[in-house]
């Protein structure tokens, strides 16, 4: 029987996950199909165990269902257990499930390999404090980061997660007020403002120039982030569509234990810029 996997969610009609898998599978030579499964709000698990049961060997989780993925998992990796949240499922043999969470790294591999834009030594400023940075803090850390600023409307929730990470490097958390008279050469738009086309209240005077505004959403052109970065004379510009790939090729070789190369794919679904 053919190795199943899918990418769960609800919606999950816009997902590029099996068009990204596809592309890895064709490209790796790996026998696999690759599916959507459009998981009931009140039935994730259910939905997860039928596939599981179908032959499924592993799935990509997407909202709503990340806090739900873990809970369900027996086992969770440590990047896992501190977002509290998984993006990953793999099913074993003996029908263990693994939970992962590759966003953040997924990130950080865009930044430094793909960008070029070196974490370690640098300012780096987190703007939003929900489930994808969570994910993202514990693989930004590892890259010894100068300083890392998370802020958010909700300032409680930033200064906490700060201080869950205080252990792993210099980490400071609060609402934007707070983040200082400081240019960072860093800075993440991970709120889910830009998908209202809204714009988070970040003074333009967080920017660095020569530095990289880098927004997590993907394939919406300027956000309005991004052209106050821009207006704020950065040059250095991103997207997510670099994240969702990198992420999706980390499961990738969890799942098949090979890695596709993502380069060439990036650039066919990134839409400029403008
Ligand atoms: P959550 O719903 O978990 O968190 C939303 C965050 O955004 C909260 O911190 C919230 O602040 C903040 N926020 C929402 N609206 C505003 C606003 N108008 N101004 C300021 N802050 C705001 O979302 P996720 O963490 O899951 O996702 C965040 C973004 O990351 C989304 O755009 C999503 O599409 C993107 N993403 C991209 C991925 C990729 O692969 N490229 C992967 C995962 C996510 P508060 O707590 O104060 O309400």
């Amino acid at each position: 029987m053919i190795d199943r996997y899918a990418v769960i969610g609800n919606p999950i009609s816009q997902s590029k996950s099996p068009l990204i898998h596809a592309t890895f599978a064709k490209a790796m030579n790996q026998d696999l199909e690759y599916g959507l499964v459009e998981g009931p709000l009140d039935g994730f698990a259910a939905a997860v165990r039928e596939f599981q049961r179908s032959g499924g060997r592993g799935m990509n989780v997407t909202a709503p269902f990340k806090l739900q993925a873990f809970k369900l998992a027996d086992e969770k990796s440590e990047g896992a257990q501190l977002a509290g949240a998984a993006n990953a499922l793999k099913f074993e043999a003996d029908g263990r499930i693994l939970a992962e969470n590759f966003d953040g790294i997924g990130l950080t591999n865009d930044i430094v390999r793909n960008l070029g834009v070196a974490l370690a030594g640098q300012r780096v400023l987190v703007l939003g404090a929900g489930g994808a940075v969570r994910g993202l803090l514990l693989p930004f850390l590892a890259q010894t980061p100068a300083e890392l600023v998370i802020a958010n409307r909700d300032a409680g929730k930033a200064a906490q997660l700060a201080q869950q990470l205080a252990a792993h490097g210099k980490v400071r958390g609060g609402g934007y007020a707070d983040i200082g008279a400081i240019r960072f050469d860093i800075v993440v738009n991970a709120t889910s403002a830009s998908l209202r086309a809204e714009l988070p209240p970040v003074s333009p005077e967080v920017f660095a120039i020569g530095g990289l505004a880098y927004e997590l959403a993907y394939g919406r052109g300027l956000t309005p982030f991004l052209r106050l970065a821009q207006n704020a004379g950065v040059k250095r510009l991103a997207d997510g569509v670099g994240m969702l790939v990198e992420q999706a090729a980390e499961a990738f070789v969890w799942w098949r234990g090979v890695r596709p190369q993502t380069r060439a794919l990036i650039d066919q679904m990134t839409i400029p810029l403008q």
